[in-house]
């Protein structure tokens, strides 16, 4: 037995999604169970159903497997009989072109992709054509006829009443229900929508310098359109990596850089792995541990100018993990020699 979700609604099994969207509010107002504390019981069962019911209808993929199992189930009658269209049998439910979902997707990258740009295809989950059909609904193999009414096209100039008088507007073709072809059997694959939820590869290329949480907008790279309907969009939020030395603030790049206690005293050269390679920084005498050291223009790419920020090198006295019993005594000696008090070491 399947839910008539129309009636449920209380809309008409043609409403279009407007309708759809007003009927579930009006409903919401009266049955939900936040804004009726004081019915007791029913209320919130009912409540689900209507929003179980307004799940399907108010989305166009859902709608049109329900309106066939709708129709199997006999609550909805195949719009063409036999007669007047030769011997085939419309069974599959309307198509109105329709333009396709759009589909969000976050995409983690890393700190260095960030830097240089990236570019590479992703498998994306969306509705896609169903490969049983080509997207035509009709089971393969199975016998199709271009609909004599629409010439195949789907839709058609009919007159329209409008507040200027009558004027010719593009309609749904009814015989055929937009989809351009009469056929004996759905496939079964898609139940005659034309579409399925799979993976499509797409090409994403990112600019260098794109920052986290950045949204990419692709056009027409989203879920397929219902009949000939176009392709919806994609839209790519941006997740960066964190490095574990590095981080970003605006356009400059911060790189933490250990440097030993005899380099800080005595100073010297220090090899860097940056973003763009290895760079040599000349460390002078007596550097104090936070350091800054400012590298022009070799920071992050702005993704819309191409200007880039700065770098920054901070170092800091990082003591070794693990030293030698050589080093633990060369250490406490020199700890003596600049005047040191042991017992305040913890030694
Ligand atoms: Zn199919
Ligand atoms: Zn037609």
């Amino acid at each position: 037995m399947v839910d008539d979700y129309y009636s449920i609604l209380n809309i008409e099994d043609d409403a279009t999604q407007e309708e759809v969207k007003r009927a579930y509010r009006k409903l919401a107002k009266t049955l939900h169970p936040d804004l009726n504390k004081d019915v007791l019981g029913g209320s919130a069962e009912e409540f689900k159903r209507v929003k179980e019911a307004y799940e399907v209808l108010s989305n166009p993929l859902k709608r049109e497997k329900y309106d066939l199992e709708l129709m199997r189930a006999g609550g909805i009658s195949p719009t063409v009989s036999q007669s007047n269209t030769g011997g085939y049998r419309y069974t599959g439910p309307p198509i109105a072109p329709q333009k396709g979902s759009d589909v969000k997707i976050e995409l983690s990258i890393t700190f260095s992709d960030s830097f240089n740009g990236m570019k590479k295809g992703v498998d994306i989950s969306m509705p896609i054509r169903c490969d049983g059909c080509d997207g035509s609904g009709s089971e393969h193999g199975s016998p199709v006829s271009q609909c004599p009414t629409c010439k195949g096209s789907g839709a058609l100039l009919a007159p329209v009443q409008t507040a200027q008088g009558y004027v010719n507007q593009r309609v749904i073709c009814s015989t055929c229900n937009g989809r351009g072809i009469l056929m004996q059997k759905f496939c079964v694959k898609c139940s005659g929508v034309g579409l399925i939820n799979g993976i499509d590869n797409i090409q994403i290329s990112l600019p260098a310098g794109v920052e986290d949480g950045a949204i990419i907008k692709l056009n027409g790279k989203g879920g397929y359109g219902l009949g000939s309907g176009p392709r919806g969009d994609l839209m790519v939020t941006v997740s960066v990596d964190e490095e574990a030395n590095m981080r970003r603030v605006d356009n400059d790049l911060y790189i933490e850089e250990s440097i030993s206690l005899p380099k800080a005293v005595f100073g010297g050269k220090q090899r860097v792995n940056t973003l763009e390679g290895r760079r040599t920084l000349r460390i002078p005498p007596k550097t104090r541990s936070r350091t800054e050291f400012l590298i022009e223009s070799e920071g992050f790419p702005d993704p819309v100018t191409g200007d880039h920020g700065d770098l920054y090198v901070v170092v800091y006295l990082d003591p070794p993990e693990e030293i030698s019993d050589a080093a633990r005594k060369l250490l406490k000696k020199l700890a003596l020699e600049i005047g040191e008090n042991l017992d305040d070491l913890g030694i």
